[in-house]
């Protein structure tokens, strides 16, 4: 049997060595990238049995990276590294897909147990209801609730977008990562989440040409506003 395939996506030398030398001396097979982008890359082309990603990238924030992969590859066990410790940020980290949090510096030992209970537990749960602020996204029902107000039903391609949105909580997150996630609608690229964010701000917003919930973020992408 192969041995589980183990994809480390960090760009600090330090902990990226350890993780390397740790994993390849319990015999996984390791592959790493430098940056979000090539770790996308390499999903594309090879299937990983569980992804251990830095929440600091030099191109994306481990969060939104974290979100994009929940909804790409539903079934990747995603392991966060970060020197931030707060239980925000481990809340932040779990909600975004993570299924568990590695505390920089750690101890190889440390990693080696996460990883092998991570590889047991095997394919995360699926998340089915994702709240922020007053709106609440039913992911398999596709629809958006907000308050007590009204109820949206949403092609898929929109419930995919709005439910990377909502898991970036209110972090930017650029075209390409969107296009990525609603790829498997079949309405995945730059120029349809455009189309996609026009439809959803039709539906949603008091003044779709004045958005106060989906935000524009020039030259990147975009954001969800939940405050009321
Ligand atoms: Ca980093």
């Amino acid at each position: 049997m192969k041995p589980p395939h183990i994809l480390v996506i960090e760009d600090e030398q330090t902990s990226r060595s350890i993780c390397q030398t740790a994993l390849h001396r319990a015999e996984y097979q390791v592959t790493v990238a430098l940056t979000a982008r090539e770790g996308l890359q390499q999903l594309r082309s090879t299937r990983f049995d569980l992804a251990l990603l830095d929440l600091n990238l030099p191109d994306a924030d481990g969060l939104s990276l974290a979100s994009t992969l929940r909804g790409t590859h539903p079934a990747l066990p995603i392991i966060m590294m970060t020197v931030r410790t707060a239980a925000e940020q481990r809340a932040a980290g779990l909600e975004a897909g993570a299924v568990d949090y590695l505390s920089k510096p750690f101890q190889p030992v440390e990693l080696l147990h996460r990883v092998r209970r991570a590889l047991a537990e095997g394919p995360p749960a699926p998340v089915t209801q994702i709240n922020f602020g007053a709106w609440q996204l039913d992911v398999e029902q596709r629809t958006l609730r907000y308050g007590e107000g009204f109820e949206l039903e949403l092609t898929l391609g929109e419930a995919r977008l709005i439910e990377f949105l909502l898991r970036a909580r209110g972090r930017p997150v650029n075209r390409d990562q969107l296009a990525e996630a609603v790829a498997r609608s079949g309405e995945g690229n730059p120029k349809s989440v455009d189309v996609l964010v026009s439809r959803l701000r039709r539906k949603l917003e008091d003044t779709p040409r004045n958005p106060r919930h989906i935000v524009t973020v020039p030259a990147l992408g975009y954001r969800i506003d939940a405050d009321e």
